[in-house]
């Protein structure tokens, strides 16, 4: 290829580690797109120097709630720090959402997340008979003015039930038409089995009117009896629709008994069922009621990573009633759920990884993620040189780049004003 139809690089990325691949090499994106380095035109085109540092095609968030967070201020505190206190807290708080606060919450944490290296979000917003569709308003809005500097899904989440909460089947088939992308679910919030599977069943014909993914809250509990995970699997395999389903939170999984946790981990598996582990606001919320030895509500990610489930995990809440902390780091979650999955050797640090990067790109759907000719161009350099040095420091995201533009560069500097001994 000669100069003269060489693809116009915008943007060159020298020595770049991509994680994953064995050393570092040259990027070059054109027009928001990668392209081979060595046949791109650099002239005129910005170079940073990425020094041989660790890179990744931009962190995934699957699962937040971008129309509840930062409401900790407004709210009376949760006593109990359970899930069920959360949610009637919330119940009282809707009567007051409007849109333009709710925009600009999630606008504050978006912009946190950018700065983390988010490069796609994907945020669960409530349709329900408290709040109709103004969290949908607001977050439709949001991924409108935000389109440039990151890639937004909004699910259509019925917390307070289907079948329990009259109207919502109907709250969200409009929710659907208006432009939310994936429906959701929280089929244990109904009164019993058979409304649990009525609730999906009903989230998936609208999700099959729309050709959508289906992305629910799933036994959300610490209770052994919460299986509704076994349905969703159930009505997966009967639709044909392996692959495109997401459960969240599925805590109640690592309190089964072995026996039948083995055969919901198989269906899971069989069912080809995204798993997204949320194990900050589940270490918080889950166990609250237990002595000890108390469950830490994390679901089984080493199991279902040695079944072949692609598992990642999401911040959920952040500052509001259900957890107080959170600044939708994938970093910092990743560290915690090192912790909590107990994954400590270095190919378990590298599962670990692949949670907020590869595994939550196949979550979203996402089929042009990487640094591949004809990928997007989004890219973030860590500054660090391994996964586990990423993760221990919860490392400077140096430069977030996405579709071949800088939206955001960071670099901390420590000054030792007194000289430390053998430095
Ligand atoms: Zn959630």
């Amino acid at each position: 290829m000669n100069v003269a139809t060489a693809p116009a690089a915008d943007l060159i990325i020298r020595d770049a580690l991509i994680w994953g691949t064995d050393g570092p090499k040259d990027l070059a994106i054109s027009d928001g797109r990668y392209v081979g380095a060595g046949e791109a035109n650099s002239a005129g085109a910005e170079i940073i120097d990425a020094a041989g540092r660790l890179c990744i095609p931009g962190f995934i968030e699957p699962h937040i709630h971008l129309d509840k967070v930062l409401l900790a201020d407004s709210v009376p505190v949760n006593r109990s720090g359970s899930l069920g206190e959360a949610i009637d807290i919330l119940g009282a708080r809707k009567a007051a959402y409007m849109v333009e606060d709710i925009a600009e919450r999630a606008g504050r944490i978006i912009t946190s997340a950018i700065t983390n290296g988010v490069t796609h979000m994907r945020t669960h917003i409530d349709v329900d008979s408290a709040c109709g569709l103004i969290p949908l308003d607001a977050l439709l809005d949001v991924r409108a003015r935000y389109a440039e500097v990151i890639d937004l899904q909004i699910v259509a989440f019925p917390q307070l039930g289907i079948v329990g909460d009259p109207g919502t089947a109907a709250l969200l088939e409009q929710a659907m038409a208006r432009g939310a992308d994936v429906v959701g679910g929280m089929p244990f919030n109904e009164a019993g089995p058979a409304e649990s599977a009525e609730h999906i069943r009903i989230a998936f014909e609208i999700a099959a009117a729309h050709d959508a993914d289906v992305d629910m809250h799933i036994d959300e509990s610490d209770d052994p009896n919460a299986r509704t995970l076994e349905i969703l699997c159930a009505a997966t395999i009967a639709n044909g629709l392996q692959g495109r389903v997401t459960a969240g939170h599925t805590c109640a999984l690592a309190a089964y008994d072995q026996d039948y946790a083995d055969r919901v981990l198989d269906m899971v598996a069989e069912a080809g069922i995204h798993m997204i582990a949320n194990p900050a606001t589940n270490l918080m919320l889950q166990g609250r009621d237990d002595d000890h030895p108390k469950r830490r509500g994390l679901t089984r990610v080493k199991e279902l990573l040695a079944r072949g489930v692609n598992v990642s995990f999401g911040q959920d809440n952040l500052r509001d009633m259900f957890y107080p902390f959170g600044r939708d780091d994938p970093l910092e979650l990743a560290l915690l759920i090192a912790h909590a999955a107990h994954m400590s050797q270095p190919d378990e640090i590298e599962a670990v990884f692949a949670m907020p990067t590869v595994n939550g790109a196949r979550v979203l759907g996402l089929s042009d993620y990487g640094t591949a000719p004809g990928s997007a161009g989004d890219l973030v350099i860590l500054d660090a040189r391994t996964a586990a040095e990423a993760i221990t420091g919860t490392v400077d995201r140096n430069y977030v780049i996405k579709r071949g533009r800088v939206v955001a560069q960071t670099e901390t500097r420590t000054t030792h004003r007194l000289p430390m001994p053998g430095a």
